[in-house]
């Protein structure tokens, strides 16, 4: 037989790497390697064995010689496809990221995991081995966890014998019976157990009960107190017989109500006809309260009945529970939901479901970009312009660019949703790059709620409390009377409360950041949200000694109090992330508010996909803070906020109204917020990224470079701008070194480059060797990240 080589990908945290190393095949292993199945493999000197993927295979090699030979595989079949395969791939390119990263980023957590030695790869003998129970059956242990996820086949390499074990799935829930043996008479038996086993005895008296047929590990547990060990002894004994179930856990357990299509109203059935005769991806640009959900819905139908399935994202999940209770209540079982909040064993389960084909609709956040569905007829990403779909870690990917290329790959088509498009797809949209799809009225025709901008500067305008405004006090008072709903926001990007010294100004900073330290009043403390350092809350300035310390900020706490003051018998629901700690909160706390609550006050996270048809009120406490972020996406960024929670009034028969209360009455962000206007801030903000070389008309790529000498990370930077500069184009600019907003953290200090560029090969490679370069910079001490953070499908 001919040599046959697998190119594998090995997961070595000390050595990553996205350069394929080639094992030899063993011939017992011949028919099981193929791409996209995981292997365990010897490596670096010790030789231990690492969990690897294999990419391809082929019958030379030009490291014939030192290649070494896989040990075992670890999937009956493959868990990435070709397709995932080809994306990790251009993944890796587009975001600066190795390979391993990306195929890890596909799966879910559990499969992840460092791959750990199994024992019994080196006892031929097996039964002897601890691991193995008397039917050459693999026992889970602790020790041996995550290589066992999926089914193994082990083959004994060292007496070519092919042994198959089923294995328990440790992701799996596993539900033990123990079956009562019809041939045993457990009263005779109890005679023979001796009088002072008294758990023993307890076990078989309860098998004398003639009914009993089967009782489950768990019961004999916790309802019978009887040890593990017992429990194993009676195995041992066959007293009864063993048997497994496995469970799949379904986070979804909550019922849901079944819904029926809605019949389109004709703006939503032309955006219907043109989403599923358009040749290139869709940018369904839509007011909010529109209806883009129903055009989702519709159209997720549409593919269902040619057989094919929908991939859909949403911004967070535990944020926009609605669109997850609508998705089921349209597809109920062939709903796969996956997201942050799932356990792991949940979110592999969920996975499970969607390899074995046995959903057809996916709904999840950014990560469930790499679903394995296969066949897919549409792909939707509702609110488009949200930046939760940019991941800020290694692979740094942006869930739309992924959502662009499968959608490619497939043929089939996509959907940028959202009322308030990043600049980037509408630029691409008005190109005809996308084909722009537009809701411009609300479903029956409701008017967009009017908006009245206060302006925080006019002392008339303020109440006693400071943060609330005479005009929207008034209005809430107004709001109750009638028995309408309210929502409130407190804008908190790039806000913090910190305690401020009213003697002389000191506020106190984090000891290993440049950070002032946050105040968290509930728990007396101090805290850097960057290290995580903590400490008492002081009552003396460390400066000056004064106690005349003042604790600035407005935090949700302090507004819910101010109204309750106020509104005596109002009904408030804070939903902030103290409030929304706990597994189902969010949606715990909506459910409460839609069914009794007044007024439902929060941070960011109560500004999207809300539907609740009798809040006609909208009030922003603070409209400026995103203003102040140094960010060029500031603006846009404020627009989207303010739009979209102005979105949320109005909504059914009852007409809305929104107050913004600002101290920038004159930034044109807030006022075409207020104005509804996306079509101008458009155009406006287009030719500030414009005069600015800024996306969408440049890509932005920015290099961070850290270590705990600041020289040195300087030095590095300069280093890295030297190999770089040469190969940028004219018009493609280079800005830097300079010190991020925040220069220190985890006392290391930061370098940024930015890098506008265009359309560069030339770049990329430097950057991907600047890539390899940094195994090396690693060791001493150096961090260095590339993020391609404007990566679009041409
Ligand atoms: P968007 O996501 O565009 O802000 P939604 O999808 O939440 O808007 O729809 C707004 C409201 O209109 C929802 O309450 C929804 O149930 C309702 N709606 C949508 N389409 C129709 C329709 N064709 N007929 C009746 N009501 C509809
Ligand atoms: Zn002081
Ligand atoms: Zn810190």
């Amino acid at each position: 037989m001919a040599n046959l080589y697998a190119q594998v990908i090995v997961d070595v945290p000390t050595q990553q790497t996205d350069h394929t190393f080639d094992y030899i095949v063993p011939d017992a292993l011949v028919q099981a390697v193929v791409p996209g199945i995981r292997v365990a493999v010897p490596f670096g000197r010790g030789q231990r064995l690492v969990q690897g993927f294999v990419i391809t295979t082929s019958n030379t090699s030009s490291f014939a010689k030192q290649a070494k030979a896989i040990d075992h595989v670890l999937d009956f079949a493959p868990v990435l496809n070709t397709e995932l395969l080809d994306l990790s791939r251009w993944l890796a390119y587009q975001s600066f990221a190795f390979r391993i990263s990306c195929l890890q980023t596909m799966l879910p957590n559990v499969m992840r995991a460092k791959y750990h030695k199994i024992a019994v790869a080196q006892d031929p003998t097996l039964q002897k081995s601890t691991f193995f129970n008397g039917q050459n059956q693999l026992i889970l242990d602790d020790k041996l966890s995550l290589a066992t996820q999926r089914q193994i086949v082990i083959w004994q390499k060292e007496n070519k014998i092919t042994l198959k074990y089923q294995v328990q799935d440790q992701a799996k829930h596993v539900q033990q019976w123990f079956l009562m043996r019809a041939d045993l008479d457990y009263a005779e038996l109890l005679t023979t157990i001796n009088t002072r086993a008294k758990r023993q005895r307890q076990l078989i008296e309860l098998f004398c009960n003639p009914t009993l047929k089967k009782i489950s590990f768990t019961k004999l547990q916790q309802q019978y107190h009887i040890d593990r060990s017992v429990i194993n002894k009676a195995v041992n004994n066959h007293w009864f017989t063993k048997k497994q179930e496995i469970v799949l856990r379904n986070p979804n357990s909550e019922p849901i109500s079944k819904t029926t299509a809605k019949k389109l109203t004709a703006e939503q059935d032309n955006a219907l006809q043109q989403i599923i005769n358009a040749k290139k991806p869709v940018l369904l640009e839509g007011v909010t309260g529109s209806g883009k959900t129903e055009v989702y819905l519709q159209t997720i139908e549409h593919y269902l009945k040619q057989g094919k399935t929908a991939l859909m994202l949403v911004p967070e999940i535990s944020l926009t529970p609605q669109m997850v209770e609508q998705v089921r209540g349209r597809f109920g079982s062939a709903v796969a939901v996956l997201h942050s909040g799932l356990s792991k064993g949940e979110r592999y389960d969920e996975w499970s479901k969607i390899e074995a084909k046995q959903v057809q609709v996916v709904v999840g956040a950014r990560s469930a970009v790499f679903a394995p569905l296969t066949n897919l007829g549409v792909i939707i990403i509702d609110e488009e312009h949200e930046t939760s779909y940019k991941q800020n870690d290694n692979p740094r990917y942006h869930a739309r660019s992924v959502a662009l290329w499968r959608g490619r790959y497939h043929n089939c088509t996509v959907i940028l949703g959202s009322a308030t498009p990043s600049l980037e797809s509408r630029a691409r949209g008005q190109k005809g790059v996308y084909q722009l799809v537009q809701l411009p009225h609300r479903v029956a025709n409701q008017e967009l709620p009017p908006v009245e901008i206060v302006d925080m500067r006019q002392s008339e305008n303020l109440t006693e409390q400071l943060e609330l405004s005479k005009p929207l006090v008034k209005a809430i008072a107004l709001n109750l009377e009638n028995k309408e709903q309210t929502i409130l926001l407190l804008n908190r990007r790039g806000f913090a409360s910190f305690v401020l010294c009213r003697q002389c100004g000191f506020v106190p900073q984090c000891p290993n950041c440049d950070v002032s330290l946050t105040v968290h009043l509930q728990q007396h403390n101090l805290v850097c949200h960057y290290c995580g350092f903590k400490r008492a809350i002081e009552h003396q300035c460390r400066q000056c000694k004064s106690t005349k310390l003042r604790y600035s900020g407005t935090g949700t706490q302090k507004i819910e109090q101010q109204l309750q003051q106020m509104f005596t018998d109002a009904k408030i629901i804070r939903m902030d992330n103290d409030t929304t700690t706990k597994k189902g909160s969010h949606q715990r706390l909506l459910r409460q508010f839609a069914t009794q609550g007044d007024i439902l006050l929060g941070t960011q996270m109560i500004a999207k996909g809300l539907d609740f048809p009798n809040v006609t009120l909208v009030g922003v406490i603070n409209a400026d803070t995103g203003l102040n972020v140094n960010d060029f996406r500031s603006s846009e960024q404020t627009f989207q906020l303010l739009t979209q929670v102005s979105g949320r009034a109005g909504r059914s028969q009852k007409a809305g109204r929104v107050f913004i209360q600002t101290y920038n009455p004159d930034n044109a962000a807030i006022i075409l917020a207020a104005q509804q206007n996306y079509e101008l801030f458009y155009q406006r903000e287009m030719q500030f990224r414009h005069q600015a070389a800024y996306p969408p008309y440049f890509y932005l790529i920015k290099v961070t470079v850290s270590h705990r000498y600041q020289a040195q990370a300087l030095k590095m930077a300069y280093n890295i701008i030297k190999q770089i500069k040469p190969v940028l184009k004219t018009r493609e600019q280079l800005l830097g070194p300079t010190q991020p907003p925040i220069g220190r953290i985890k006392q290391r200090y930061y370098y940024q480059i930015i890098i506008k560029y265009r359309q560069n090969e030339q770049l990329f490679t430097a950057l991907h060797q600047l890539l390899n370069e940094v195994q090396s910079y690693q060791k001493r001490g150096f961090l260095v990240a590339i993020d391609n953070e404007a990566q679009q499908l041409e």
